[in-house]
């Protein structure tokens, strides 16, 4: 398959984790980079968005900003809760949906991760659909059939006109924050299958052109070998995005994927 079209891209999800200091810190050691053969967008906490854009728009960098989480309904009675309205109005422009935190912790269902993903979508947003398997369903041999199924749930009643702003990040969810990351090699298989899911969904032209990513425990060490496989395009990535050097290195690893096109 080419991959001549597809754009690197890596997240960096800062989960909820820093301060103000730490936000304006980070995105200080990180604002240099993206925007040339990578497209690098960071995931701050909720209350350091504005200051995160405004920082990003002082320093020129074309570092893009994105929100972790949001809720899919228009402004209204919805107590604690951060509409779409309220992210564009931060200058946000990507948000992530389906995390595994937010499917397993917070206990979001897939027809919950599918409205988000509409919502944002009908908003112009890009959204970065994440999906993947725990371990039990890895050891009873379900990767493929979990990631099918996320896929379809998520992306139910998404039409093709829209893909140009999907982007998938396949996230193992024993892979997240533990230190242990899938092999090189069943990355590839794991992605592979997804875009052939998505080929069936849509059609081979433009599951061809869609971005998916790896995430999972990537570093500085394991992101070029993970990079250059034929169907990686990229990572999000938690904790490694928290040190502006580890995620500028994983931002340069994406070349990996570059040259292949
Ligand atoms: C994530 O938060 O999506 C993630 C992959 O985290 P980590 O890189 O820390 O495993």
């Amino acid at each position: 398959m080419s991959t001549g079209d597809r754009k690197p891209f890596v997240g960096g999800n800062w989960k909820m984790n820093t301060d103000s200091e730490g936000a304006r810190a980070l995105i200080g050691g990180v604002g240099g980079i993206g925007g040339g053969d990578a497209e690098v967008v960071v995931y701050p906490p909720f209350p350091y968005l504005r200051e995160v854009a405004a920082d990003i728009s002082s320093q020129g960098s074309r570092v893009v900003l994105g929100a972790q989480d949001f809720r899919h309904e228009p402004n209204g009675a919805m107590t604690g809760c951060v509409s779409i309205d309220m992210l564009k109005d931060c200058s946000v422009s990507s948000v992530l949906t389906g995390h595994s935190e937010r499917r397993h912790v917070i206990g979001e269902t897939d027809s919950l991760i599918n409205a988000k993903t509409k919502a944002a979508l009908d908003a112009g947003m890009q959204v970065v659909l994440c999906i993947g398997e725990l371990l039990e369903q890895r050891e009873a041999g379900q990767t493929d059939a979990v990631n099918e199924r996320q896929l379809r749930a998520g992306l139910e009643g998404v039409d093709e006109g829209s893909l140009d702003r999907v982007v998938i990040a396949y996230e193992p969810v024993w892979a997240i924050g533990t230190g242990k990351t899938a092999t090189s090699a069943d990355a590839q298989d794991a992605h592979a299958k997804i875009r052939s899911v998505l080929a069936s969904m849509y059609s081979k032209e433009a599951a061809g052109k869609m971005r998916i990513l790896y995430g999972g425990s990537v570093k500085p060490g394991n992101a070029e070998e993970l990079f250059s496989m034929p169907d990686i395009d990229g990572g999000l990535i938690g904790g490694a995005s928290l040190n502006a050097e580890d995620f500028g290195a994983i931002v340069s690893a994406t070349r990996a994927s570059i040259k292949r096109g």
